[in-house]
């Protein structure tokens, strides 16, 4: 007899269940395009060179300690944090408006900067994308947040339900002609939450252009919808830092105030150790002084203090001017390959004949493709195929290589003519 003895099976994450069943699956040619995280040509996880050295710098160095770090994380990089994604000229970071503190990678930014909203800020209600990454309605929503929707992919065109010259004729005529992502944001109450995936929208690699970005910027400016950015692949979409994180800068730049989630999973590849921040920036240093000292109250009974090994390695690596570069050549590398397991893809599918337009393939951008199958096809691939993946047709690129990429291209060719 047990206590719990009623307590019924919980259901497998839906993402992280394809990884199980993957497990399970004794064939040889299985292939798992399930989980987000990076795999070399040869199908194996990487380990950058530069976080290698970072952490042997660590070991040799008889001067650290296991001391627990302060209830915020390890300062240096928390400022080389902010740096990192808003720019080292950034004026908010001049003018110490911004607070950084480090978080338990980015799930754990995303929980903190929720619960420090849900507590200290007017509006409880936060407007998220469909689709979007599967966790954030269930962080935002115990983190005491009510998840409301915007649309922001159309399978039709499988790009952004935007709908550029509605929003032309709108500035002109009324709001009733808007549609997509415009109207829901125009219409969401003053000084909502809005979630933003920063760059590599997840599961749909489809991001806004810059012009489409300014003018999402005016009108949330427009309305004091406060921005909640999500920055889980910084670097990982384009290969560079900078671009990547244009998006974001264009937010700082108008002084406004916004929320920021960095995770250093992707990007550095260090996904176990649970290394992220979250950074608020604020409208005037005394106002973010203030915010610091209430995200400590969010994060003492939480988890007490972050981690020290993680933060220690990205901080090792930004302070230096030669591991910052040697860096971004191993990032820029992974994001060249998933760019050409893109192109390999595509091509794959038109040397096969597969009907239908797949160059979305090759427009999306990020870990991920959306590619438009359904469930049944995807289910369909998984019994013939042995090919897992989300059953929203999403497949992680990086899971890609020469040597799979022509059995992919068979099932998915299977799948859509059969
Ligand atoms: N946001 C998005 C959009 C993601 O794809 C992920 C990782 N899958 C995360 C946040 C958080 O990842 P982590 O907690 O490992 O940094």
């Amino acid at each position: 007899a047990s206590v719990f003895a009623g307590i019924a099976q919980a259901p497998e994450d839906p993402i992280l269940g394809v990884t199980v069943a993957f497990n399970k699956d004794p064939s040889p040619v299985k292939v798992n395009l399930g989980v987000g995280a990076y795999r070399t040509e040869e199908g194996k996880p990487l380990v950058l060179n530069v976080v290698r050295c970072a952490e042997q710098m660590l070991i040799n160095d008889p001067s650290r300690y296991k001391e627990y770090l302060p209830i915020t994380g390890l300062a240096e990089f928390n400022k080389l944090s902010a740096k990192l994604i808003f720019g080292a000229d950034s004026p908010a970071i001049q003018e110490n408006r911004v607070v950084t503190v480090q978080c338990l990678s980015g799930t754990g930014s995303l929980r903190v900067g929720g619960e420090f909203l849900a507590k200290h800020y007017h509006e409880h209600t936060i407007y998220i994308p469909t689709p979007t990454w599967g966790n954030h309605p269930k962080i935002f929503t115990l983190a005491g947040l009510t998840a409301r929707t915007y649309r922001y992919y159309d399978p039709a065109t499988r790009g952004l339900d935007f709908n550029d010259c509605v929003m032309a004729l709108s500035l002109i005529q009324d709001l009733f002609f808007l549609t997509g992502l415009v109207e829901d944001l125009s219409s969401a109450p003053l000084g909502s939450i809005v979630l933003l995936h920063a760059c590599a929208h997840n599961p749909t690699g489809v991001d806004p252009t810059v012009d489409q970005w300014e003018k999402i910027r005016q009108l949330m400016r427009s309305k004091s919808l406060l921005p909640f950015f999500d920055s889980a692949y910084q670097g990982f979409a384009s290969g560079s830092l900078d671009k990547d994180a244009q998006p974001v800068r264009m937010f700082v730049a108008d002084g406004g105030e916004l929320l920021m989630a960095q995770s250093y999973a992707k990007n550095m590849g260090l996904y176990g150790e649970r290394v992220g921040a979250l950074s608020i920036v604020c409208g005037s240093a005394d106002v973010a002084v203030r915010v610091e000292s209430q995200l400590k109250l969010v994060i003492r009974p939480m988890y007490s203090s972050p981690p020290l090994h993680g933060p220690s390695v990205v901080a090792t690596i930004l302070r230096d001017s030669e591991m910052f570069n040697e860096w971004t050549v191993e990032l820029k590398a992974m994001a060249d390959r998933i760019i050409s397991m893109r192109q390999q893809l595509f091509d794959a599918l038109k040397s096969r004949g597969t009907p239908g337009d797949w160059s979305h393939i090759i427009k999306q951008i990020g870990m991920f493709t959306f590619t438009g199958l359904n469930s049944e096809q995807v289910a369909f691939m998984r019994q013939e195929y042995h090919i897992y993946m989300t059953s929203d047709g999403r497949i992680s690129m990086a899971g890609l290589n020469m040597k799979n990429l022509p059995h992919l291209a068979d099932a998915i060719h299977a799948a859509v003519t059969k």
